[in-house]
Order: C-alpha cells, then sequence, then structure tokens
C-alpha cells in the first residue's frame, strides 16, 4: 500500500482506492489568504474505485466537483450524506447533474426526527431559500437510508454507524481488496446525552479499526473545547486517541474552524506528530487539504 499524495489519473479507477478533499472546512464557507492552502469550501469527498464515484457530504467543495462531472454523461451518481446541517448540504443545489435530464442520481442520507431525505432537501430548494424548484431537478433521483447492516456498491463494501452530534448524523467506512476508509466529519468523541445506544466507544473503534485512512472531526484544540462542549465537534487529540484505538495507519483531521488559519493547523499537527513520535505513536496524521489526493493501491 501506498499513501502517497497523487495527481489523478484515468487508470486510478481500476485497481486502486482514490480519495480527494473537494471541502475540508466546517460550519460555514471561509475563503481567504488565512485559509488558502487547505481550503475554505466546506465538507466534501469524493472516493473513487473500479469506475465507481462516491461522493461523501454535499458542502460547498461539490460545486467544484459537479464541474468535473458535466462531461461524464448519465451516472448513476451517488451522494452520501452525513447529516443535514447547512455546511454539509449548502452545495447540493449547485451539483450541476441535478439539472442534466439523463442523469440518475442516489441519495443515501439518514432520516431526521422521522422526515425522509427527499423531503429535507425539497426543503432546502424551496421558494424562501433557492430561485430554482425542486421539481425543476430533471436528474432521476432515488433515495435509500443507510443501515448499520453493509451494502455493496459494486465490489466496494459500505457500512454506516450513527455517531455523537446533534440530529442524526452518521460516518461511513468503505472497504474494498482489503483496504479502508472512514469517513466521520462531525462527531464529539466526549460529547455526553448522545441517543448512541450502549457500548458506542466500543463499536466505533470497531468501526474504525485498521482503516488506512480515518477523516475525523478535529474542530478543536484542548484549550478550545471546554467552552464549546455539547457542539457536536471533536478535538484533534481526541481523534488521535480514537485512531490510536482502532490501529489506524493515517488520519486526516477534518472539519477545520473556519477561524483556524493555515499556519495554526500547521503548527498544532506538527506538535501532535512530536508528541506522537516521542511516545512511539504509529499513526499517520495530517490536516485534511483541500485538493489533496490519496491514492491506496491494491495489495
Ligand atoms: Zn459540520
Ligand atoms: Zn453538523
Amino acid at each position: 500500500m501506498n499513501l502517497v499524495p497523487h495527481t489523478p489519473s484515468p487508470a486510478d479507477d481500476d485497481t486502486a482506492l482514490t480519495l480527494r478533499c473537494w471541502g475540508t472546512r466546517g460550519s460555514i464557507p471561509s475563503p481567504g489568504p488565512h485559509t488558502a492552502r487547505y481550503g475554505g469550501n466546506t465538507t466534501c469527498l469524493e472516493i473513487r474505485h473500479g469506475g465507481q464515484r462516491l461522493i461523501f457530504d454535499a458542502g460547498s467543495g461539490i460545486r467544484l466537483l459537479s464541474r468535473e462531472m458535466l462531461s461524464e454523461r448519465g451516472g448513476p451518481h451517488r451522494i452520501f450524506l452525513t447529516h443535514f446541517h447547512w455546511d454539509h448540504i449548502q452545495g447540493f443545489p449547485f451539483f450541476a447533474p441535478l439539472f442534466t435530464p439523463e442523469a440518475e442520481l442516489e441519495i443515501v442520507a439518514p432520516e431526521q426526527a422521522g422526515v425522509d431525505a427527499r423531503t429535507l432537501l425539497a426543503g432546502q430548494l424551496g421558494p424562501i431559500y433557492f430561485p430554482v424548484p425542486f421539481s425543476a431537478i430533471g436528474t432521476r433521483m432515488s433515495f435509500r437510508r443507510p443501515s448499520d447492516e453493509a451494502w455493496q456498491v459494486g465490489d466496494i463494501t459500505l457500512r454506516s454507524m450513527r455517531v455523537k452530534h446533534p440530529s442524526h448524523a452518521v460516518g461511513y467506512r468503505v472497504d474494498v481488496g482489503g483496504r479502508a476508509i472512514c469517513f466521520i466529519p462531525d462527531d464529539e468523541l466526549e460529547g455526553v446525552g448522545y441517543d448512541v445506544g450502549e457500548g458506542w466507544r466500543e463499536r466505533l473503534v470497531d468501526f474504525v479499526r485498521g482503516a488506512d485512512v480515518l477523516i475525523h472531526d478535529s474542530m478543536y484544540t484542548d484549550a478550545e473545547y471546554p467552552s464549546r462542549t455539547g457542539w457536536g465537534h471533536s478535538t484533534f487529540s481526541e481523534s488521535l486517541r480514537l485512531a490510536e484505538e482502532g490501529d489506524v495507519k493515517q488520519l486526516l483531521f477534518f472539519h477545520h474552524d473556519p477561524d483556524r488559519s493555515d499556519e495554526e493547523l500547521d503548527e498544532i499537527v506538527s506538535r501532535l506528530r512530536d508528541e506522537g513520535m516521542a511516545r512511539g505513536c504509529a499513526v499517520g496524521m495530517e490536516a485534511a487539504a483541500e485538493g489533496l489526493v490519496l491514492r491506496l493501491e491494491a495489495r
């Protein structure tokens, strides 16, 4: 397995498992000189394998991804939503294939308080919020709820798990040919009072176990967290602890605070690497950057 920053090529679709970050920011887009390197777009991740493209979350980063898709006819396109907070759906109305009549789109998303994904997205495209009505969408859409049971897309195995976050939020795990990527953008590891059931921590560690790449909510520093408990997000150090417990190979800190500068991210990650090296931590770590591509070769 090679885990190196990589320029994508068509050959990637055959045997490699490739991920690309299109948006790494939490809460609200934050463009500007202070975020130029790690990016200001909100959460969107692309995973490709075997001619399949899976899109996770529809934050503002999905807009540029979807422009790249316009030359590809039809689909089926697949979007997996973790939940419906703004930063995870605000790019959806700008997902270009929506208005391509011959396209097919499957949306996988958890219900929110008994309201299904179609109704929630139709509300987002209601006339109060957006000028183009939901009924103008030309693509054929289908919807399904993620389940705790594994399901397949081609030879890709998908799983989901409910995480600690206000509203019903899930994380996803993608397995193919002995390689695995976990995407958990919003999750308050130390949070209390969430409706996640008994033994949640142990189940979460199992969920991420052995992953080649874990992309996890790391919005706050240890110093910031005490004044933000209950807001649904984790610290860098808690994400690292989860990665270590789960024997994850590479951790990508994700869902960067909109006020977090590139320089701060560099400093935080550098310090965590130094501390990790001093105690023999085997987890590779870096802050997810918009445009980052990682390629996991077939074993
Ligand atoms: Zn978020
Ligand atoms: Zn959220």
